[in-house]
């Protein structure tokens, strides 16, 4: 069966690599292609777009038409959009895959709610390498003690909008996940001015900004006289295309509710 992928937030960064990505995928066909109003990308060819022969699938902005002719839509846009995209997910019972970062504890709780209704898979990375780091990280949090502060740094583009990274977060549930606590309690997302002693427990994040860096993530498990240090650097946004379109043509033969890369990469315990 040819899976029919949409894709919103089409004219994007992470838009443009996956309609390339879905285009030269043999089991695959893009079904329709979908960016905010007011975008110069609206009518032009979704192919010529990102360079390559024309496909006849248009650039538009009707998303509920998109959910209408799809079987998985691949989201890389807005958390705000994405909610909203969930709910016409569940609403046409098409499989979301979000690949978007940023999102409130609320936010959350409403696509939990629409996973009721359709598959959804979000991740704050959906690279095969992050995941496989985060499953470390869980690992080495849970054997070491609490005389081992962590400490995740990441380094993004200079457009990034959001911080923490979602990766640095899905670091850090990791760890928190190894340890047996929350992150909400626990993360630390920013220092400034005279902040104290480090609070024993904490889990620290800090982020840098700038050129054209698609993503570093270093997670630190500092001790007493000595220092372990997990790191994965993206080169490019093809590791994230691979892992969206896995996702999609996982979502196929699952049920409705929420999952993470680590199900569809068969990595949970
Ligand atoms: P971008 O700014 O280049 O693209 C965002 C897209 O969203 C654009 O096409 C824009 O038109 C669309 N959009 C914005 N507001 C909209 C609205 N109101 N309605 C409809 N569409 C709207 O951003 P990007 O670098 O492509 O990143 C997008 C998201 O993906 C970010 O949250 C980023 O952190 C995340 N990301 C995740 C992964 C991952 O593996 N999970 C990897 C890379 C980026």
């Amino acid at each position: 069966m040819t899976l029919r992928i949409g894709i919103v937030g089409a004219t994007g960064r992470m838009g443009r690599a996956l309609i390339a990505g879905v285009l030269v995928t043999s089991d695959a066909k893009l079904s329709s292609a979908v960016t905010r109003a007011g975008d110069d990308g609206i009518g032009q060819d979704a192919g010529r777009l990102v360079g390559m022969e024309d496909t006849g699938i248009i650039i538009h902005t009707d998303a509920a038409k998109l959910f209408a002719l799809s079987d998985a839509v691949l989201d890389f846009t807005r958390p705000e959009v994405s909610v909203h995209y969930a709910r016409l997910a569940a609403e046409y019972h098409v499989a979301h895959i979000i690949g978007t970062t940023g999102f409130s504890y609320d936010q959350l709780g409403i696509l939990a709610q629409q996973a009721e209704k359709t598959v959804i898979i979000r991740s704050g990375n959906m690279s095969l390498g992050v995941n496989l780091l985060a499953a470390l990280v869980e690992k080495v949090a849970a054997a070491l003690g609490p005389e081992f502060d962590i400490e995740i740094v990441e380094m993004h583009h200079r457009y990034k909008v959001d911080a923490p990274s979602g990766t640095a977060l899905l670091l850090g549930e990791a760890a928190a996940s190894g340890r047996e606590v929350h992150l909400e309690n626990t993360a630390v997302r920013r220092r400034e001015g005279r902040t104290g002693p480090r609070e024993e427990g904490s889990i620290g994040f800090a982020s840098l900004r700038g050129g054209s860096v698609v993503g570093d993530h270093t997670v630190m498990f500092a001790g007493p006289s000595e220092r372990i240090e997990l790191s994965h650097k993206a080169e490019d946004r093809s590791i994230f295309v691979r892992g969206a379109i896995k996702a999609a043509q996982w979502s196929a033969h699952q049920k409705p509710g929420l999952y993470t890369m680590c199900d569809v990469l068969g990595l949970t315990d």
